[in-house]
């Protein structure tokens, strides 16, 4: 039975509801030549883009929907250091000097977009701060993981006890958290939209609706085939998120994991004194619950992380239950906006980052946390097309490997 609500929520996220104005790219149409053709125009595929185009590379981004249609337009927002892959475990598997270089990248991919922010949109930033917090009673774990980060990559990060958390979060949920002040968050369709307008500036081309079909080896190098055209560059970078098709090495590699958004109708008397801070939220469960306010008075609320495609059944009052599991205050809270997104998951959850074969560049695999590392990544593999930097083989032990078929699906997530 389809879901009764008083509200339905609007289709479309509050991300594009409240969009800065944008006009749409041209489709592909007959040949272009290019030195590198990026597919993909999520925040990896951009980010990109803009750098080749400002290290002075001809540029050509073919995206097969529209601009950060996929998982970068419709996030929680939340930029912040490492991965989706732990730090303890990316220590683990390459050891402690390795792990350090690798949390260092990601935090300049966090430092990344705060620049691009600063130069591009300042009004993109919606808030300071990320609380993770935890929901059973475990100072000591909490307390051990500030220690770590501090000891072992150089991350001040502060632990707050139960008391100052439910000063804060007005829940009786939360028994500790570790404060990130580094972090912040944002309005991340804006953002790929700056990103967008920056890269045209500085001479790339974008095309929407231009789905790539596939990908050959021709004169210069590699040619790229879409419905209605075809780009001919030396170098391709592909940055297609969780879909599947353009190289066998990634369709084998990447599991698309789905979860999803809620945002609230603004509450009556707003939101500061259940929720007060502006940091972005999430706690610590494999998958737990994200949010945030946005607009000052709007709850934006995620999770249920699933390898099930499709949304769960009533995802708006399953949402809603979730909301008020952790809020009874905001038991009878109206939904205005319901959607869901795909991220892209390799087994080992860290990026795929590097070369494939010679020309041949990927950006892909950043799970749930692909704000800073999608960022980052671009900046590793411009500088490797550009100047033959190698840095990118840090990501070498996180290659692309199979993904386990549906077993794989199940313990990927
Ligand atoms: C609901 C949700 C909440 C999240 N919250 C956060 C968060 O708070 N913080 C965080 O750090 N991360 C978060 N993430 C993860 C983050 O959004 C992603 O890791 C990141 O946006 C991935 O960017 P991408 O460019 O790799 O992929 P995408 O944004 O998915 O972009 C890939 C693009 O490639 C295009 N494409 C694919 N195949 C082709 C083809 N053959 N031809 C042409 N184009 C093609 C697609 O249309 C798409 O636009 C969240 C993800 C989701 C879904």
């Amino acid at each position: 039975m389809p879901e009764i609500t008083l509200n339905p929520p609007r289709s479309g996220t509050w991300y594009s509801a409240t969009a800065n104005s944008h006009s749409p790219r041209p489709r592909l149409a007959g040949s272009q030549k290019a030195e590198v053709c990026v597919v993909g125009a999520g925040l990896a595929g951009l980010t990109t883009a803009l750098e080749l185009s400002r290290h002075g590379k001809s540029v050509v981004l073919v995206e097969g929907e529209t601009i950060a249609s996929g998982a970068s337009g419709r996030n929680g927002g939340f930029v912040t250091a490492g991965y989706a892959e732990d730090i303890p475990r990316v220590i683990q598997r390459v050891g402690l000097e390795q792990a350090r270089a690798l949390y260092v990248l990601s935090r300049a991919g966090v430092e990344y977009v705060r620049e691009q922010i600063e130069v591009l949109d300042p009004k993109v930033q919606a808030g300071k701060g990320f609380l993770s917090v935890q929901r059973y009673a475990d100072e000591d774990r909490c307390r051990r993981y500030v220690q770590l980060l501090q000891d072992e990559v150089g991350h001040d990060l502060e632990f707050w006890p139960a008391g100052k958390i439910r000063e804060a979060l007005r829940t009786e949920r939360y028994f500790g958290a570790v404060y990130d002040p580094d972090a912040f968050h944002i309005h991340p369709l804006n953002y790929a939209l700056a990103l967008a307008c920056e890269i045209e500036r500085k001479g790339g081309v974008i095309f929407e609706n231009s789905h790539g079909l596939s990908l050959e080896k021709s004169t210069p190098g590699f040619v790229l085939v879409t419905p209605g055209g075809r780009v001919f560059s030396r170098n391709v970078v592909l940055c297609t998120g969780a879909a599947r098709g353009l190289s066998p090495a990634l369709s084998r590699s990447i599991l698309p994991i789905s979860t999803h958004v809620v945002v609230s109708a603004p509450v009556e008397g707003g939101l500061e004194e259940i929720i007060q801070t502006s940091a972005a939220i999430a706690d610590t469960r494999r998958a737990g619950d994200y949010y945030r306010m946005v607009d000052r008075s709007r709850l934006l609320w995620g999770g249920k992380i699933s390898t099930r495609r499709s949304p769960p059944r009533r995802l708006v009052s399953v949402m809603k239950r979730t909301i008020a599991g952790v809020y009874p205050q905001l038991s009878s809270i109206d939904i205005e906006y319901a959607w869901s997104g795909l991220m892209a998951y390799c087994i080992h959850k860290m990026p795929l980052i590097g070369e494939l074969e010679p020309g041949v560049w990927m950006a892909t695999g950043f799970g749930g946390h692909g704000l800073n590392t999608t960022a980052m990544a671009g900046c590793l593999v411009t500088s490797a097309i550009v100047e033959g930097d190698t840095r990118w083989r840090r990501f070498t032990p996180y290659g692309p490997v199979w993904s386990g078929g549906p077993i794989g699906s199940k313990r990927g997530a």
